[in-house]
């Protein structure tokens, strides 16, 4: 299996517009994010977790024309704001995507794209197939995937188990103890990390290095960044052995 980060930036990506600072000007490739979403391949399938504004960028820079599923983490735009973009997979499979996600996501996802949904939708809109995981374990094309809950802020989100070997969680801002306990011990931990202070709905730098003691992941790679988390290349060299900060375009063989 293959993990490779597509976008690796929070809400409003970096650099960010009209931001002068020293992140958003760097001339360092990997001091550029886009919305944050992973695709996870094996031979036969392709997973997209989660599917942002940068979604066709993401696709076109990866060469991607067939996804199996995509997962979504929760409703915010910056995580289904390419939805409607799906389209050209569509067109590309011949056939409708299932969208993987819970049942307040799939409201909120119809009420977004209300021209897609209903008795006559619109020609031409997305084909997507909205499926309620209800928490529990599926399958697409023989992976293994297992929702497990996460708080970002007040809001229950999901984050996604792939083959019991990866571990995806962004927008954190609380793992409840039964999330830690699942994960324990995981191969890889993707873990979200929005800069150095604290912010009420998102895992500050520390908080995610904490969490990634607790769990004792094989190898861990933090994501969804703001540009106050500095240059790549600084940061990581204060980073523990096994924890990497994940870039776009980064791809990981396990
Ligand atoms: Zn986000
Ligand atoms: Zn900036
Ligand atoms: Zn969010």
């Amino acid at each position: 299996m293959r993990l490779i980060f597509l976008g690796t930036g929070t809400s409003q990506g970096v650099p960010i517009i009209g931001c002068n600072c020293q992140v958003c000007k760097s001339t360092d490739p990997k001091d550029k994010r886009l919305r944050s979403s992973v695709l996870i391949c094996s031979d036969e399938t392709k997973i997209l977790v989660d599917a942002g504004p940068d979604f066709r960028c993401q696709m076109l820079r990866t060469e991607t024309s067939k996804l199996d599923a995509i997962l979504i983490t929760h409703e915010h735009y910056d995580h289904v704001g390419g939805m409607d973009d799906v389209r050209g997979i569509n067109y590309a499979m011949r056939r409708s995507v299932n969208v993987y996600t819970e049942k307040r996501v799939i409201e909120a996802i119809k009420t977004n794209l209300s021209y897609a949904f209903g008795a006559t939708p619109y020609p031409g809109t997305p084909k997507l197939e909205l499926v309620d995981h209800e928490m529990k374990q599926f399958h697409v094309n023989g992976t293994l995937i297992e929702p497990i809950r996460v708080m970002h802020g007040k809001l229950p989100i999901s984050g996604y188990v792939i083959e019991n070997e990866i571990v995806y969680i962004t927008d954190a801002s609380f793992i409840p103890t039964e999330t830690i306990k699942r994960i324990c011990g995981c191969k890889i931990l993707v873990i979200n990390a929005l800069r150095r202070t604290e912010h009420m709905s998102h895992f500050s730098l520390n908080q995610a290095l904490e969490i990634i003691s607790e769990v004792a992941p094989e190898k861990a790679y933090l994501t969804h960044f703001c540009h106050e988390i500095g240059l790549h290349d600084d940061v990581q060299k204060e980073l523990p052995e096994n924890v990497f900060l994940s870039y776009d375009g980064l791809s990981v063989t396990i």
